[in-house]
């Protein structure tokens, strides 16, 4: 069975495709250049992994390419392309437009190309398409798989992490209607799996140097920080493990239950202190050298988050997440290991 992964190259997806080809999937993967396609084949060295070029996945029938030439063979289409950044002064052309597009145009050239082949298709969405920040820190919300973030286009152009929201919402709306204007032209099932923050190593020791992918910098940062350092407490969500979220996108296309479903994967909470609790536990020659943390300002901030119930997930996965502590040690041992540090 052949699976097609866009973005292969990204912390994600590196660990998506990883888990296909150990499971015993064919993969086509996208990337943006020949030299990160070079850089992927050669980490693999897989006999059954073909790498493709799709240098701007906002351009219009971006996917076109890539499924009139292999669309045939393609049973499952992972698509977790997507900008995760906050480098823009152009939140619609950097952050919102590729999102939005590039879900589209990948739903088009399947229904185009590939109607009678691709019988699963997941989108990498998020929670940040679930909830919106102001939503998280109120109590007195309960959030489940139902819950939508309400912005609006207007909202999502105010700054990059409010377009970042944004993208997530508008793309994985974008999904949900085009099944829905398809409904009875297409064959393929969507499930979407929505992640809070993801932690975690990267796949590739070589990636794990000079700046992270946007979630796992948090981490890197908090390893190089100082004593002096002020601790962002702002900064409180979920976390998953990226091997869990790996693990996911292959559930959500395996299994009959996760069928026209949103995965909202969440292992717990947490905020910057709990981070260093870690690292200092887990690190002694850390301990006294980075940032600290106050424990009653970080448990008052944990307690007045949002519930959530993502129970209906967790029956569909039928795995246990990873713990934060495990998490939050892979994801700084490998930095400290490839600094030469551990
Ligand atoms: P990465 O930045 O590592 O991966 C993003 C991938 O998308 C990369 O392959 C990147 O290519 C590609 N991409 C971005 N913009 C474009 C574009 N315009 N054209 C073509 N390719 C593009 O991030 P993650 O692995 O963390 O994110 C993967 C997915 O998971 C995203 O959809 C993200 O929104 C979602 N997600 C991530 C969470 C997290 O905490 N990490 C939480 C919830 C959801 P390149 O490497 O060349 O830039």
């Amino acid at each position: 069975c052949t699976v097609f992964v866009s973005g292969a190259n990204g912390f994600i997806a590196s660990h998506v495709v990883n888990e296909l080809l150990s499971s015993g999937y064919k993969v086509i993967g996208s990337v943006r250049s020949q030299a990160k396609a070079d850089q992927l084949l050669e980490h693999f060295s897989h006999p059954e992994l073909t790498i493709s070029i799709v240098s701007d996945i906002s351009a219009a029938a971006a996917f076109d390419e890539i499924f009139s030439k292999y669309g045939q063979d393609i049973k499952v289409v992972l698509h977790t392309a997507s900008p995760f950044h906050y480098d823009t002064e152009d939140c619609e052309k950097d952050l919102l437009q590729p999102a939005v597009e590039g879900t589209k145009s990948i739903l088009q050239a399947i229904k185009k190309y590939a109607a009678h082949s691709v019988e699963r298709v997941v989108i990498t969405s998020s929670d940040a398409a679930v909830t919106s920040y102001e939503s998280d820190i109120d109590p007195k919300n309960l959030h489940t798989e139902d819950s939508w973030n309400s912005i609006t286009w207007e909202e999502a152009c105010k700054d990059a992490e409010a377009a970042y929201y944004g993208s997530k919402t508008f793309a994985e709306r974008a999904a949900w209607e085009f099944m829905h204007e398809n409904e009875g032209k297409i064959n393929f099932k969507l499930s979407t799996v929505n992640p809070v923050w993801v932690f975690g190593p990267q796949l590739s020791d070589s990636n794990a140097t000079g700046r992270l992918n946007t979630s796992c910098q948090y981490i890197n940062d908090l390893v190089h920080s100082t004593p002096k350092t002020k601790l962002d407490m702002s900064i409180a969500g979920g976390y998953v493990d990226v091997r869990d979220v790996a693990r996911a996108h292959l559930a959500a296309f395996q299994k009959a239950a996760a069928i026209g479903q949103r995965l909202v994967l969440c292992a717990g909470r947490f905020t910057l202190v709990n981070i260093v609790d870690v690292l200092d536990k887990r690190f002694p020659k850390l301990k006294g050298k980075i940032a600290s943390g106050d424990a009653e300002e970080s448990k008052k901030l944990l307690s007045s988050l949002a519930r959530y119930d993502y129970s209906k997930t967790n029956h569909i996965l039928e795995f246990e997440f990873l713990p934060f502590e495990k998490t939050i040690y892979d994801t700084a041992a490998q930095v400290l290991k490839v600094e030469g540090r551990l």
